[in-house]
């Protein structure tokens, strides 16, 4: 760099130095009242912002690109860069302008944050109701060996660690925990298939390989953790993985938070670090999730039409972040679930207490992230007095709870909700109750509580009276009416006199400022009030500060009570918020065990009933076991277009959930043998991203549960096979089918348009035929949304074409070929079942369609004809010695091959 180089200047070279620290951010400098951004920089902040890009020396032959943020406008410009996925340096000045002028020296500045996504801690730009990870994975191929997963919310303190022992685990966990950063090692920054295992792929980070390292994770998350080893912690000498998850998260996190002046840790409210089992819920994968609109719908991302949007009647934010954790990660633990329902349970029957608790928890600010804010010094007075109401707010609430015979949740949160003597108490008698933001200017104390400060209070009101006192005097002494004494932050008090009688001001009057109109003066009287009153001023926050950092302190070495405080009272709002939803819409107390049954009475979708409106819903019974041989496990579901075959399959799922995650459901009666993981195949939609192909997205979600269902899993498949040839698709749809009832043996609920499908119901007792009850009426067709035994006679699907709009030249053409087709299939059928009556052909028997209905859709498993079946069902197996089966086998697989 030369000497004369614009980029050689004392701020540039502070703006550079900081920059080559934190490349892969955008750093903002401030400069007075603006935040700047340099070179690059200020280009990405003109993107990102839509703020002008100027230059800082437009005359060099090299400008220097530049663009600024007004100072206080920081907290508005924050989110825009860190939703569109970038990381925010921000330096500050780290001492008062004048004293580096005086010094005839710049300005020190230095770094004082670096914001990103997944270390964010502002609760206006957090969700309140969701977490917020930051996640470190220490690779991202879990198939070559074990991945560690660390997941840290810097907001509230949680912490925990898993292991993925393969990539699809890892896939699992990551979409579980929805990161909102990653932290990698270096060299996975550019992993080519992050899209395949979580969506969308949040802001990347990397930590350098010593930040990885086995011993050195385990020495400093010792230390931070304040423990001597991890084995309190279930991480085993042979974990190092999940030791150096958990340190590069820790890490991580740590390095966006500029070190403490007072040399305090920098997340002093970590709260320990939990490990995570796998196995120990209820699976829900991330093609679950999203088709079941969990937490956030598929459209927008937000929580309209999901069905925590449906359930969730807490009143707190850390409540409903605690809900959202129960629904994503159900319980698969017999004990478990029923201490939830029997909590949820008391709490319905019991109608004045659960309002009473629900009155209360009203008053409960954010405790979890507020706590947070406390611990890091980042506090106010208003969060202080937030702080109070709710500890008296968790008062009512461990009183209400006590001196009853409740459940053993309740119970709990009651022993965790005792208080921190007198806390709240001596905030409510320090702080005034509506403090200012800012705890720098004063006015956060009550008058009485400090005599310094009210005795400066009397000096200063005092003064005031002075003041008008003053004014009044000088008005006489010149005869001016006019005359005005008043204040600015910069040039202090003065006299104002306008121009036209300025020139009769006395000669103790000295000239202060001109302004168009008027000029102002400032007198030795004045002067000397002036610095009695600026002086009360200042003294007076410096006192109130000083008498504020005690209270915060106090609160703060309350931490690990408090937080313990803040989860029973989360764990109260869930409960009571669940038994809330049940008492309000009939829900019932769903019975757990470990059979294989699955038994709903009157079920309903809580998501579509609560979208169409009390008492349109059509409830519905299911029954479907895995090993009772009068009920199906696998159910085929027809029926027309529109008649409900989704959501009829969607809220079997939909309840399971529900049951598993401790809420009670919307159904007469429920009875559920515990499920080990949810599985859909829902719609279809192309994932570009991924390059892959709308029936490429379907048979891959397909494979997934081939592979990964249990006997013990629900399977829900809505449509499989459509997104090819319909030949194609429907011999798909049939062996998947078969291999599900023969092999895999789980509970299963598929809606499909083929009606082949129902001939498998023929020879297999466990699967079973359901349809969607429709009345015609002229030409017109009402779907009753009634699920009924049996085969759907027709599809319909002109009349819905019809019903959306499709013109009606259209719909007249498709009645036509419609009709052929159906001449052409009877014909078919006719002349294939003249030629060859086959004696197990599956076409053959009885029909479970309604008497006297037509099969409509093409026959296409009637007359297969094969030498090889025909020779194999001819064998005479005690005839033939094992060599010479074995010599038949090879001949019957190669004329199979050529058949
Ligand atoms: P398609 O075969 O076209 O996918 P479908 O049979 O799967 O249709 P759904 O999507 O489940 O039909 O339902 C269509 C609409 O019918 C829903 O949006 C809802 O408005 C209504 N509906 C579904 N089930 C019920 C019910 N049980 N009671 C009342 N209305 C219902």
């Amino acid at each position: 760099m030369s000497k004369s180089s614009p980029l050689d200047t004392p701020m540039m070279r502070q703006y550079l130095e900081v920059k080559a620290q934190q490349p892969d951010t955008v750093l903002l400098m401030r400069m007075g009242d603006f935040y700047e951004a340099f070179l690059g920089d200020a280009e990405e902040l003109a993107r990102v912002c839509g703020v002008a890009l100027t230059s800082r020396n437009k005359d060099d032959p090299q400008p220097i690109a530049m663009a600024g943020i007004p100072h206080h406008q920081l907290p508005n410009y924050l989110p825009k860069l860190i939703a569109a996925g970038r990381r925010v340096a921000v330096m500050d000045q780290l001492e008062e302008p004048a004293v580096a002028a005086k010094e005839g020296r710049a300005i020190r500045r230095g770094l004082t944050r670096v914001v990103t996504a997944g270390t964010l801690v502002e609760e206006d730009q957090l969700a309140p109701g969701a977490a917020n990870h930051l996640v470190a994975c220490t690779s991202l191929d879990a198939d070559a060996q074990p991945v560690g997963v660390a997941a840290l919310d810097v907001s509230t303190g949680r912490f925990t660690v898993e292991e993925a022992s393969s990539s699809a685990q890892l896939a699992l966990i990551l979409a579980r925990l929805a990161p909102a950063e990653l932290v990698v090692p270096e060299a996975w920054r550019t992993a080519p298939d992050l899209a395949d295992l979580l969506s969308p792929v949040p802001p990347i980070a990397t930590l350098p390989p010593y930040a990885w390292k086995g011993g050195d994770a385990r020495r400093f998350l010792a230390e931070r953790l304040k423990v001597a080893s991890l084995d309190g912690f279930d991480i085993a000498p042979e974990h190092d993985h999940l030791a150096a998850a958990a340190a590069a998260a820790l890490r991580y996190a740590e390095s966006s938070v500029a070190p403490d002046a007072q040399g305090r840790p920098v997340l002093p409210h970590l709260r320990g670090l939990t490990r995570l089992r796998a196995a120990s819920g209820l699976v829900l994968d991330a093609t679950c999730r999203r088709n079941l609109d969990l937490v956030r719908n598929s459209r927008d991302g937000t929580r309209a039409g999901t069905l925590i949007g449906a359930v969730d009647r807490t009143r707190t934010a850390p409540g409903a972040r605690l809900l959202a954790e129960w629904l994503t990660r159900p319980l698969a633990d017999l004990p478990g679930i029923r201490h939830r329902h029997d909590a949820v349970g008391a709490l319905v029957a019991d109608d004045s207490l659960r309002q009473d608790l629900r009155d209360a928890l009203g008053a409960v600010y954010d405790l979890e992230r507020l706590l947070g804010r406390i611990a890091t010094g980042r506090a106010n007075a208003r969060d202080l007095v937030h702080l109070a109401a709710s500890l008296e707010a968790a008062g009512t609430i461990g009183n209400l709870l006590t001196g009853r015979v409740l459940p053993r949740l309740l119970t709990d949160a009651q022993a965790c909700l005792s208080e921190i003597p007198g806390l709240a108490e001596t905030i409510r008698r320090t702080l005034v109750d509506d403090p200012p933001l800012a705890i720098g200017e004063g006015g956060l104390v009550r008058d009485g509580v400090d005599a310094e400060v009210d005795e400066l209070r009397s000096i200063k009101r005092d003064a005031g009276a002075w003041l008008a006192n003053y004014q009044a005097q000088e008005a006489a002494r010149l005869g001016i009416k006019t005359l005005k004494v008043g204040y600015n932050s910069i040039f202090g008090y003065y006299i104002e006199l306008s121009k036209v009688v300025a020139g009769q001001a006395p000669p103790d009057y000295h000239r202060k400022q001109t302004l168009v109109n008027a000029e102002r003066f400032i007198t030795p009287p004045l002067k000397e009030y002036e610095d009695k009153a600026l002086g009360a001023e200042d003294r007076i926050r410096a006192r109130e500060l000083v008498l504020f950092h005690a209270l915060r302190s106090e609160a703060e070495a309350a931490t690990a009570h408090l937080q313990r405080l803040a989860d029973a009272l989360a764990a109260v709002d869930v409960l009571a918020g669940l038994a809330e939803v049940a008492r309000l819409g009939a829900w019932c107390r769903p019975e757990v065990d470990d059979a294989l049954a699955l038994e709903f009475t009157g079920l309903r979708h809580p998501v579509v009933e609560a979208s169409l409106g009390r008492g349109r819903f059509v409830a519905n019974d299911t029954r479907l076991d895995a090993e009772a041989v009068d009920a199906p496990r696998l159910a085929i579901i027809t029926g027309p277009n529109m008649a409900g075959k989704s959501t009829y399959i969607r809220q079997v799922a939909v309840a399971v959930i529900l049951a598993q995650a401790g809420a009670f459901v919307p159904a007469a009666s429920a009875r559920l043998g515990l499920v080990d993981r949810v599985f859909t195949r829902v719609g279809a939609g192309d994932e570009l991203a991924r390059n892959l192909s709308t029936f490429m997205v379907e048979m891959a979600e397909t494979a997934a549960i081939l592979h990964h269902a249990t006997k013990r899993s629900l399977v829900i498949l809505d449509e499989v096979g459509r997104g090819t040839s319909t030949f194609d698709g429907v011999s798909l749809a049939w062996a998947i089918t078969e291999h599900l009832h023969d092999r895999v043996g789980c509970r299963c609920l598929f809606a499909t348009h083929y009606h082949e499908l129902t001939d498998l119901a023929h020879d297999r007792p466990g699967i079973g035929n359901l349809t969607v009850a429709v009345a015609e009426k002229d030409d017109d067709v009402v779907f009753l949304h009634r699920i009924e035994a049996g085969a759907a006679a027709k599809s319909y699907g002109i009349h819905v074409a019809r019903i959306a709009g499709v013109p009606a030249t259209v719909i007249s053409r498709a009645k036509e070929v419609l009709a052929t087709l159906e001449r052409l299939n009877t014909d078919l059928t006719a002349r294939e079942s003249a030629h060859r009556p086959a004696p197990d052909d599956i076409s053959a028997l009885p029909p479970t369609r309604p008497a006297g209905s037509a099969p409509v859709q093409l026959t296409i498993f009637g007359g297969v004809s094969s030498p090889t079946l025909d020779r194999l069902k001819t064998l005479d197996l005690d005839g033939i010695s094992p060599r010479q089966a074995w010599e038949l086998l090879g001949e019957l697989q190669r004329s199979a091959a050529s058949e």
